[in-house]
């Protein structure tokens, strides 16, 4: 038997579990004692499930012997405190839900629960999704397991570097701006969002509901699309998730990318970008050519309105989507005289910094008088951008670009200014105005041995082809994962 299993892959671990070489019950035991060893230091989840876990991979190592047990039973997975679990505090890092235990479960846990998944806890994040390295979590932040010194990127911070760490096989992200991406090139793992409306956000506690995107992390490009595979497809719970049929993506794997077009948008390789993150992903399309790909230039000319115009409609959606944490009906409470000033008090005293300059910020866009001017201009913006894709798309198949202008950055260094915290996001809010999918791949380290991620952007639905070239980047063998430094 194989020692410390929960450096395997899903693919890796579910044919052991198959053949009976292990069980679900050590595959968990080993991710359990690794989240106890390291979690000092990392501080990836705000809730472990350990009896929980113990308990489900019990149930799968049953289901395992009957031979019709589904692709991840018996996986252990990391869950973003963002989903709702039904009986498991839920928090989205933030003070107001500090002791919410949810009676239901989202729908992709459901889904995860009825593949026989191990749920070993809920990951950190930055509350409400709100941020791009897990630092506005009520939790303290997750730190990066390549350099404890550095973020893990955010807002799905901990499930990136959970999954980075060994502390899980896989994990369940959200993408509203970048959130999944972003911390995955932080961290050196896959990340994938998915086309908006692909996966059912029911039960995903809302941030920005026209750009929220549920995802996976993995250690690995096929990883990633045996658990989007489980995820996705039509739910009557979610009226925005598509009906469409979901592709079996694990067969799109061929590693055949000959003839394959990649765009390479000249604004996304701007000046200022760290040199050897533009380096890493120009070496990463040299090899795409290598293999019978052809690059081809294309242009997006509103790329640099971009994080205007998502901050508008981000924080707008999302000023009206935490008007529901009033103190009355669930969350913290702080008592008062009268209903006016419960309200106040619970909303200061449980939400945090970012979450209020948000709220501000979208209460303004919304406001009368300004409607027009901010909320109703960034729409056409977005529409702008959209078209921006649809025109670079008629010339390739798939958009490279790099995720994150930066590797991973210190711990405060961008918390006084959030302006440039919001930069972190230039390449890959752009893709959730669009509504497209878009994968983060590791394609290089910088010289500190920080990872460095490439983004794979495709039309709606191209999630197979996304699969297909990050899987035959993966097999190309020219980039080699290094092991985190804990
Ligand atoms: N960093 C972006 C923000 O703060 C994106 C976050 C996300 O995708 N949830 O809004």
């Amino acid at each position: 038997m194989p020692s410390e299993l929960n450096k395997l892959t899903i693919a890796e671990a579910s044919t052991l579990l198959r053949k009976g070489e292990i069980t679900a019950l050590q595959l968990a035991r080993d991710c359990l004692d690794r989240i106890q060893a390291i979690e000092p230091k990392l501080n990836a989840f705000i809730t472990v499930c350990e009896k929980e876990a113990l308990e489900q991979a019990h149930a799968a190592d049953r289901r395992l012997k009957s031979n019709e047990a589904p692709a991840l039973c018996g996986i252990p997975l990391g869950i973003k405190d963002i989903y709702a679990t039904r009986g498991v505090r839920t928090t989205c890092a933030s003070r107001i839900l500090g002791n919410f235990v949810p009676p239901f479960d989202a729908t992709v846990v459901e889904r995860l629960r009825a593949a026989g998944a191990v749920f070993v806890g809920k990951t950190n994040l930055d509350e409400f999704a709100m941020g791009s390295s897990t630092e506005n979590s009520a939790f303290g932040a997750t730190l990066n397991p390549h350099d404890t010194e550095r973020v893990a990127g955010g807002s799905s911070g901990g499930s990136a570097a959970a999954v980075a760490a060994n502390e899980c096989l896989g994990s369940l992200g959200t993408d509203t701006g970048g959130s999944i991406r972003e911390p995955a090139s932080f961290c050196g793992v896959v990340g994938m969002k998915p086309t908006y409306s692909r996966v059912s956000r029911y039960g995903v506690i809302a941030y920005a509901s026209s750009l929220d995107q549920v995802g996976p992390f993995a250690k690995s490009v096929r990883d990633a699309a045996i658990i989007l595979r489980t995820l996705a497809g039509k739910d009557p719970r979610d009226s925005t998730c598509s009906a469409r049929a979901v592709p079996d993506y694990e067969r799109a794997l061929t590693g055949d990318v000959k003839g394959l077009r990649i765009g390479v948008p000249k604004e996304y390789f701007v000046e200022g970008m760290q040199p050897e993150v533009e380096k890493s992903v120009r070496a990463a399309i040299k090899i795409y050519e290598s293999l019978g790909a052809k690059a081809v230039d294309v242009s997006m000319p509103h790329t640099g309105y971009a994080i205007a115009a998502y901050y508008l409609v981000a924080t707008a959606e999302a000023s009206a989507n935490l008007a529901r944490y009033d103190g009355i009906r669930y969350g913290l409470r702080i008592d008062a005289e009268d209903h006016i000033d419960l309200y106040n008090l619970t909303r200061a005293e449980g939400f945090g910094a970012e979450v209020k300059r948000r709220i501000m910020l979208g209460t303004f866009a919304l406001s009368a008088g300004y409607y027009d001017a901010y909320y109703l201009k960034s729409q056409k913006v977005r529409t702008l951008i959209r078209r921006d894709f649809e025109r670079a798309f008629e010339k390739c198949d798939l958009i490279v670009t790099p995720v994150a202008p930066t590797t991973a950055f210190k711990l405060g260094e961008k918390m006084n200014d959030p302006l440039t915290m919001y930069l972190s996001d230039i390449f890959t809010i752009s893709v959730n105005l669009a509504g497209l999918p878009g994968m983060s791949i590791p394609c290089g380290y910088d010289e500190k041995n920080l990872p460095i991620g490439m983004q794979l952007i495709g039309p709606p639905f191209s999630e197979e082809t996304i699969f297909r070239a990050g899987d035959a980047f993966e097999r190309a063998g020219s980039f080699k994962p290094r092991p985190t430094a804990v």
